[in-house]
């Protein structure tokens, strides 16, 4: 099956009980069994319920893996991954993840005995310099945020196996859509399903996808046994979103690419950063490793700060909030909002200035965000 014949059909299996062709949703948190320890496979909703196993198995299929488990936030799902290994095992990571990943390493794993180092450089060879003979996983999210680098799965893949390390890929960004990390040699995808996949800005929720079975069983362990699961309105609400995964991506790559060429020279516009552009520097490796460039597009304002605060406050369809992938637009000040809690000097350094904005392009009509964007650019 290809992958949009996957999206609709695996975990859709019509209720054997009444025929409904749309599963249910069990909010059932309990299971009867017919004598103590039979049961039809279910004993609990933490351990296990039909609605969040279906949305599971279609996520498994699309990113290619044998199994996948699903959280209650992204940062469950990649808490639980680092909860897999040991105190005094080390992790290393691209230095510009998500704000809550590296919070995490930083503020929680590190306390707990994981050590964490972190690249400033994307190369391969970047991430084998800072490894070590404790190194376990090698973390890695392409597109990067908010500046869209592209980072090489393939040879960083090849990297962590030659040391015995294992490669985790936060998907988020791209969607097994654009982008199949397994496929590449990861071992480990992992998503926000609050972003892209979920798609309509309603329901928060994480999943982790394993390349090999064998590695399911520690996963699925700590998923019980710490117990960050997804109820079953929530699995239900992520998994209709997947139904519509690849329609959506293709519309916000077109929008996003539309955007992206009619921006780029922009007499208001200082630089534009998107991976399908010629310009960008990682266009060749995006082109190679990804079905579109993805919905998202960031840019640099010309002038002061004063002058992308008022751009911010100027729009009218991109909305100004945190978080992305939904079907409407939505624009965001990274500086201030996603990336406050980096310092200002780190910050500057990584070109996260006061005059960058993200834009997380919809899947409205083009011709009405170009006017929007360009209607609070003139201001
Ligand atoms: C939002 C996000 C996360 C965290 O996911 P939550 O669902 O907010 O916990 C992780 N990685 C990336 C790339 C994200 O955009």
């Amino acid at each position: 099956m290809k992958f949009a014949t996957k999206a609709l059909h695996v975990g859709q299996d019509p209720d054997p009980a009444t025929g409904a062709t749309v599963p249910p949703i069990h909010v059932t948190t309990t299971y009867t069994q017919s004598a103590p320890a039979e049961h039809k496979g279910y004993e609990y909703s933490r351990s296990g319920n039909p609605t969040r196993d279906n949305f599971e198995a279609v996520l498994a299929a699309l990113e290619g893996g044998p199994a996948c488990a699903a959280f209650a936030s992204g940062l469950a799902a990649t808490n639980t991954l680092f909860n897999t290994l040991r105190p005094g095992d080390h992790v290393v990571a691209y230095a510009d993840v998500y704000g809550g990943t590296f919070r995490l390493l930083d503020q929680v794993m590190k306390p707990w005995g994981l050590d964490a180092s972190f690249t400033e450089d994307t190369s391969p060879d970047a991430f084998d310099r800072i490894m070590t003979e404790k190194t376990k996983i090698v973390w890695l999210e392409t597109p990067t945020n908010p500046l869209l680098r592209c980072l090489d799965i393939k040879a960083i893949a090849d990297v962590a196996h030659a040391r015995g390390a294992k490669l985790a890929v936060d998907n988020t960004f791209a969607t097994p859509a654009l982008q199949q990390p397994i496929a590449l040699g990861a071992d480990y995808v992992v998503h926000s399903t609050t972003k892209y996949i979920g798609g309509h800005s309603d329901v928060i929720g994480g999943a982790l996808i394993v390349a090999d079975e064998a590695d399911m069983e520690a996963v699925r362990y700590h998923q019980n046994a710490a117990g960050g699961v997804p109820g079953p309105f929530d699995s239900y609400l992520a998994h209709r979103g997947v139904k519509t995964l690849h329609i959506r991506m293709e519309r916000h790559v077109q929008n996003a690419q539309r955007i992206a060429q009619h921006f780029e020279k922009h007499a208001k516009v200082a630089s534009l950063y998107y991976p399908g552009l010629k310009s960008h520097p990682d266009h060749a490796l995006a082109e190679r490793q990804m079905v579109g460039p993805g919905g998202m597009v960031t840019m640099v304002i010309k002038g002061n700060a004063d002058d992308c605060f008022k751009f911010c406050k100027r729009t009218k369809l991109f909305s100004l909030a945190e978080s992305l992938g939904g079907v409407e637009s939505l624009l965001c000040h990274p500086a201030r909002m996603t990336h406050a809690s980096i310092p200002a000097e780190v910050r500057e350094a990584r070109g996260i200035t006061d005059s960058l904005v993200r834009l997380s392009v919809g899947i409205e009509d083009a011709d009405d965000l170009i006017a929007d964007i360009e209607y609070a650019l003139n201001g």
